[in-house]
């Protein structure tokens, strides 16, 4: 049996954990070492709407394959009748632009049914909203909401056989027990995995209490966004750039009151629930890739998964099959060596 940690236990950590297990049920053991649990992760304050965002430089390929894998990931939990328990809403998402001759991203093929708003469409709503949108798009897209999904993920993790240590990992040295350690710390990997490319982002969110709101309606520029999740609507938010501060800002709450009350007027009536803020683990390139390690005559091979920005919940489980890749070929590797 080989003895896999993975450090890390937010949407990242857990996905790739699980999907570790699927692909290696008989020959691998998984163990988690983690800071910190949901609620308490940064991935529990995200929205969780499939829409990759914040990806930097990431080559457009890997954001196609890997929001793919997670939205038919998420889609077949649904399917599959998970929905109530992960937390996971199919839904239509309205994208509007303030210019014209905005470039459409590749992983917009990914969605169902994703269709350009028609002209009629675009006036109905810059009357309704009094707005000069120039373009828009509309797609059939999913919130996994991270405060129900982590729960889920986690029990699925326990149920085949994973289990969870509360530990706080200062240097890989601490794990070289271990065949494969896969790093998923996200903006701790800027201290843990010596990487100054990463940087925080900060977003603060509202929740409100909508349950009449079926419809995600995001202004890309920013200004805006309005979020169906389980049973609230999450109106959006900040990037903040280097910006650390983890408490909610009264000046950041009116902002984001006042662009999502533009945007979907009738929320202006929805009673306010919550006010939350996270760092988003940006970084130039996100980082699935293999590094050994060499400490005192022994190899450490770290699988490194993390930087993921403002689309952690999209590129999840996509992210994770990259990772078990790379474990595959590290284990074939100790085999052959062993023979
Ligand atoms: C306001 C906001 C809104 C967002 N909305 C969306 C959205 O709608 N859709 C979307 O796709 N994404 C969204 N995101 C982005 C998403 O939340 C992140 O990309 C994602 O959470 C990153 O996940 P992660 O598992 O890498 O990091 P984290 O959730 O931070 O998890 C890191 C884990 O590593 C553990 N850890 C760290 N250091 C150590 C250590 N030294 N030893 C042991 N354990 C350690 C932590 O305790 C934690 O368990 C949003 C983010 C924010 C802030």
């Amino acid at each position: 049996m080989y003895e896999i940690v993975v450090v890390g236990c937010g949407v990242i950590g857990l996905t790739t954990a699980v999907a570790i297990q699927g692909k290696f049920k008989k020959t691998c053991k998984v163990t988690i070492f983690t800071e910190k649990l949901s609620p308490h992760t940064t991935s529990d304050v995200a929205a969780g709407i499939w829409c990759p965002y914040l990806y930097q430089d990431t080559n457009m390929k890997n954001i196609v394959k890997w929001s793919k894998a997670t939205y038919d990931y998420l889609i077949n939990l649904w399917r599959e009748g998970h929905a109530d328990e992960a937390g996971i809403c199919l839904q239509p998402l309205t994208m509007v632009f303030s210019n014209e001759g905005h470039e459409q991203p590749d992983w917009l093929n990914v969605p169902f049914g994703t269709q350009p708003l028609s002209t009629e469409h675009l006036e109905t709503i810059n009357k309704q909203h009094k707005k000069n949108f120039k373009t828009g798009i509309h797609f059939i897209t999913i919130s996994a909401e991270p405060l129900k999904l982590l729960p889920f993920l986690q029990k699925r993790f326990i149920q085949n056989g994973g289990a969870i240590k509360m530990k706080k990992i200062i240097n890989f040295n601490e794990l070289s027990n271990y065949d494969v350690i896969v790093n998923c710390t996200g903006l701790y990997s800027k201290i843990l995995a010596k990487d100054d490319q990463v940087v925080p982002a900060r977003g603060q969110l509202v929740r409100v209490k909508a349950q009449w709101n079926f419809q995600t309606f995001l202004h890309e520029d920013g200004d805006g966004a309005v979020i169906v999740n389980y049973d609230s609507t999450v109106l959006g938010g900040t990037c903040q750039v280097n910006d650390t501060n983890e408490n909610p800002s009264d000046s950041d709450t009116r902002m984001i009151l006042k662009k999502c009350y533009e945007l979907v007027p009738a929320i202006q009536k929805a009673p306010l629930l919550d006010i939350t803020v996270g760092l988003r683990p940006v970084r130039t390139r996100i980082r699935v890739e293999m590094e050994t390690i060499k400490v005192d005559n022994k190899v450490l091979r770290i699988v490194h998964n993390y930087g993921h920005g403002g689309g952690g919940i999209t590129l999840s489980y996509g992210c994770a099959l990259e990772a078990t890749e790379l474990i595959k070929g590290i284990l074939e590797d100790i085999l052959k060596h062993k023979l």
